[in-house]
């Protein structure tokens, strides 16, 4: 990947994650995806437009068919949010994948998921603790990485457009139709405001999805404390 190609203002971003990927041995094929839409990637200093889907106003955002991202309030932990988007994308004609969303024409999914997981990256990859529209998700997609015997692997599925990993292991707990509720949930409270009941309903469903388990209690609430969470290095 060469930092000459992109954008000055996002070489810093590139180097930190792709340190971030090499160390962590997170694998090539995340590097490449990355690569492929950087050289292209262009700034545009203005509110991102917004449509009947998304009722909200941002002041940052990425559109992905045409690689831009649109930053108005020029706060970094928005952009370095913005980056990981533009990083994890992958679309050709039939199919948009960015992170784990998709979208093809007859639907989209996975748009919560993609937001609270990117922004939990944020935070963990670029040490940004600047607080964004989708802190309010972040226990719950911590909840969800728990699920991962190695969380390593939900940051590849990431980086590598594929959320099949996750739903995996969502069920080896859950049943499919509480992943699909789940995944619904996320989706309309990310497109709308983020209401901290939807958010307690949402985790009180997981919790007792974990607790049916026997996953151990100590663990479990290790797991949950932020710092743990989003500084969390390989023991
Ligand atoms: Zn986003």
């Amino acid at each position: 990947m060469n930092n000459q190609k992109c954008c000055p203002t996002f070489a810093p971003f590139v180097q930190t994650l792709k340190n971030y990927i090499l160390v962590h041995d997170l694998g090539y094929e995340c590097l490449n995806i990355g690569a492929a839409n950087i050289s292209g990637l262009e700034i545009i200093k203005d509110k991102f437009e917004t449509n009947e889907e998304y009722p909200l106003k941002w002041n940052s955002g990425y559109n992905y068919a045409q690689n831009k991202i649109f930053d108005f309030g020029d706060v970094e932990a928005y952009l370095s949010h913005e980056f990981l988007h533009a990083f994890t994308r992958l679309v050709n004609d039939k199919i948009s994948l960015v992170g784990f969303f998709r979208e093809t024409e007859n639907y989209n999914f996975f748009f919560g998921l993609n937001e609270g997981y990117t922004e939990l990256l944020n935070k963990r990859i670029f040490n940004n603790y600047t607080r964004t529209h989708y802190d309010l998700f972040l226990d719950i997609i911590r909840i969800i990485e728990f699920m991962f015997d190695d969380y390593r692997d939900m940051e590849r599925s990431y980086f590598t457009c594929n959320p099949f990993y996750i739903y995996q292991n969502f069920c080896k707990y859950g049943t499919k139709s509480e992943f699909v509720y789940l995944c619904e949930q996320l989706d309309i409270m990310a497109k709308t405001r983020i209401e901290e009941k939807q958010v307690t309903n949402l985790k009180n469903m997981l919790y007792d999805i974990i607790k049916e388990n026997n996953i151990m209690n100590y663990e479990f609430e290790m797991a949950l404390d932020d710092k743990h969470f989003t500084k969390r290095k390989v023991s």
